[in-house]
């Protein structure tokens, strides 16, 4: 089962804190998000376990 969760990352490029969506899935995700503000790409990784977040890790990608 999926969960649509939001999250605030915070951009390790600018510092801008902008809302994510992403799905909740089990286990360990990474994915790559593109910051609102200045458009660089974020590197998510994404743990998730019973349908919620319980870690999130941020880098550049
Ligand atoms: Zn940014």
């Amino acid at each position: 089962m999926n969960y649509v969760v939001e999250l605030e990352v915070q951009c390790p490029f600018c510092g801008e804190i902008f809302p994510s969506r992403l799905d909740a899935m089990e286990g360990t995700n990474s994915m790559i998000e593109d910051c609102a503000v200045c458009c660089h790409p974020i590197q998510l990784v994404v743990e998730c376990d019973g349908g919620e977040v319980v870690a999130v890790e941020i880098g550049r990608s």
